[in-house]
């Protein structure tokens, strides 16, 4: 069993499609282990994407993080990783597969709808970032 974090981000929240979202993680077998709803401050924000610091989007994607609540989830499963990576779909919305939540839901490739852990490592760092006692 893996563990991954996800985020509802601030345009899926908007959108009201948690449930929606929350469906698909249920329905390809992923449980949801720990989830609340948080708004993040700026400079939460620019912890939690610390890694992407020196991109371009950096200052722009936090500000969209940080512009109203969203939904932070631990999805578990047998490669759990992987399988959210692939029920979220591509970066860019217009690049996601169909039936993808980016590709069905996504406005564009920073308004993406959806967060998702890339590796063990991330899954670790983001985990501990919102859930510190959780694993
Ligand atoms: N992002 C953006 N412009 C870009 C690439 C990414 O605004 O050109 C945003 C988008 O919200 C994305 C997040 O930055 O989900 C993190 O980027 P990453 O490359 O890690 O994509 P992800 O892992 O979310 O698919
Ligand atoms: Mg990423």
């Amino acid at each position: 069993m893996e563990q991954t974090l996800s985020i509802i981000k601030p345009d899926g929240v908007v959108k009201g499609i948690i449930g929606e979202i929350i469906k698909r993680f249920e329905n390809n077998g992923l449980k949801i282990k720990a989830m609340k709803m948080v708004r993040l401050s700026k400079k939460e924000a620019e912890g939690f994407y610390i890694v992407h610091k020196e991109r371009p989007f950096y200052s722009s994607l936090t500000d969209f993080m940080s512009s109203g609540p969203i939904v932070v989830m631990v999805l578990e499963g047998k490669d759990a990783i992987r399988k959210n990576r692939e029920i979220m779909g591509a970066t860019n919305p217009e690049d996601a597969d169909t039936g993808t939540i980016r590709r069905d839901f996504g406005t564009d490739v920073e308004k993406n709808t959806v967060h998702g852990s890339d590796s063990p490592e991330s899954a670790a760092f983001e985990i501990d970032y919102f859930f510190k006692s959780l694993h």
